[in-house]
């Protein structure tokens, strides 16, 4: 019989569980009911009380470990929680979200534990025994993995499934000690980009992608470097919306040419970038070629503006191409959402 642990921490805040956290809930208790196992739920947090009531309704055994020394990501403290909610749970199966803070110290608690790892799990099947799911190649290749060995952990990727949502209850948390080890890394702030800086926005609904086309010479014969840019930036200002890009653009940012100054490779969409998830996606003056179009895998309905009708995305690609001239299409959208916000 397995015991499936499901490991989840705080957010910013310290007391509410990250999205990624919930939705790796939302896994464990589907495959604790499909498998009838014993759910287990584990938290990492400064101050554990707001996050156990959240998971009241869950009827899973809680378990907590909790304090200031908490609060903060560090790999010391980090490891020593989930090993110590590990072995008082004495679980089999170990389902964590894939968030930085995570990621880093699973496989060194794996390895303590003598067990084993996979991850950027993004489905867990089967009712006997356990298949878990994962990209291989640059997500060409869909595998399923079982395994013997326990205890067995699965990183699960961040918007594979719903996040557990119900209203808070009174949930009983037992708490686990924790032997600390020597602790040689404090943390002093956090150095972090302006909010307006930071493009690249997971749980956007929207993945808003720039293309070359916004670089290149226009109807005028001109280009229009500082308007796209304006262009751009009002666009996700007004919809929060992600910002992606094809290599093509970002490349255009090396050598010190800072073309479009807010671009990096890691907005990079495609085989050699970012497969992001989100439920929607606009390309804008991007051509739509395989190897760009293969990072759009997990994108749920996909739009493009292109002035050319031939371009890979109205050759089934896209679910909707306007062949427009995408800089008129954004100036009259930057508009409307102007509009509406007054
Ligand atoms: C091994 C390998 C790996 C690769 N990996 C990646 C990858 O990870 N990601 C990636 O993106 N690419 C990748 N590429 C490159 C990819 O093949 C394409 O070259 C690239 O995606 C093209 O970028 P683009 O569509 O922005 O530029 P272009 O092909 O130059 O297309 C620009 C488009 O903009 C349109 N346009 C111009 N002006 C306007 C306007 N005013 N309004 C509307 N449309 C306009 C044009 O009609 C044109 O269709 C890879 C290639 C190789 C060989």
């Amino acid at each position: 019989m397995e015991s499936i642990l499901v490991l989840t921490h705080a957010d910013e805040s310290g007391s509410a569980l990250t999205k990624a956290s919930l939705e790796t809930v939302t896994a464990g208790m589907e495959l604790a009911s499909r498998l009838r196992a014993e759910l287990t739920i584990g938290i990492v947090s400064a101050n554990a009380t707001t996050s156990q009531d959240s998971l009241a309704s869950t009827g899973a055994r809680l378990l907590a470990v909790s304090g200031e020394v908490f609060a903060q990501p560090r790999y010391s403290t980090d490891a020593a929680a989930c090993d110590a909610l590990c072995r008082a749970s004495a679980a089999t199966i170990v389902l964590t979200p894939s968030s930085s803070r995570f990621a880093r110290v699973a496989a060194g608690v794996a390895h303590r534990l003598n067990g084993l790892i996979d991850t950027h799990v993004t489905a867990i099947g089967g009712t006997d025994t356990i298949e878990a799911t994962r990209w291989f190649y640059r997500q060409r290749v869909e595998a399923v993995l079982t395994r013997d060995a326990r205890p067995w952990f699965l990183l699960l990727d961040a918007g594979t499934h719903a996040a557990f949502a119900s209203a808070p209850g009174k949930a009983q948390v037992e708490q686990v000690t924790v032997e600390l080890p020597t602790i040689r890394t404090t943390v002093s702030g956090i150095r972090a980009p302006k909010l307006d800086e930071q493009t690249i926005r997971p749980d956007a609904k929207l993945l808003f992608v720039t293309g070359a086309g916004w670089t290149k010479k226009q109807p005028d014969g001109q280009i229009h470097v500082s308007e796209a840019a304006g262009l751009i930036l009002g666009f996700l200002r007004h919809t929060g919306a992600s910002l992606g890009s094809s290599k093509s653009l970002v490349d255009q940012g090396g050598e010190g040419n800072s073309v479009l100054p807010f671009l990096t490779h890691l907005n990079q969409v495609g085989q050699t970038g970012a497969t992001p998830r989100h439920p929607k996606g606009l390309a804008t003056c991007c051509h739509g070629e395989e190897p760009h179009v293969v990072g759009w895998r997990f994108i749920g309905e996909r739009r493009a503006i292109s002035l050319d009708p031939n371009c890979g995305w109205t050759r089934g690609k896209a679910d909707v191409v306007y062949v427009a001239d995408a800089f008129q299409v954004i100036a009259n959208v930057n508009e409307l959402l102007a509009a509406r916000v007054k």
